[in-house]
């Protein structure tokens, strides 16, 4: 699993569709994505997922 980018809004996700608009999500940058970058990714994954429950929780 990895953070996905939508292609129209720029959206992160980690699925391959974008929750937002349902546009196609893709790696935002494949070639240059390294050990560290997941590192850092590690962070930004826990900040998303928090997101990610509080707007579903909105949406109930
Ligand atoms: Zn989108």
């Amino acid at each position: 699993m990895s953070i996905q980018k939508c292609t129209k809004c720029g959206q992160y996700t980690l699925k391959e569709i974008c929750p937002v608009c349902k546009e196609k999500a893709v790696k935002p940058a494949p070639a240059k994505f390294s050990i560290v970058h997941s590192q850092k990714y590690g962070k930004y994954r826990r900040e998303l997922m928090k997101q990610a429950k509080e707007r579903t929780k909105a949406k109930e």
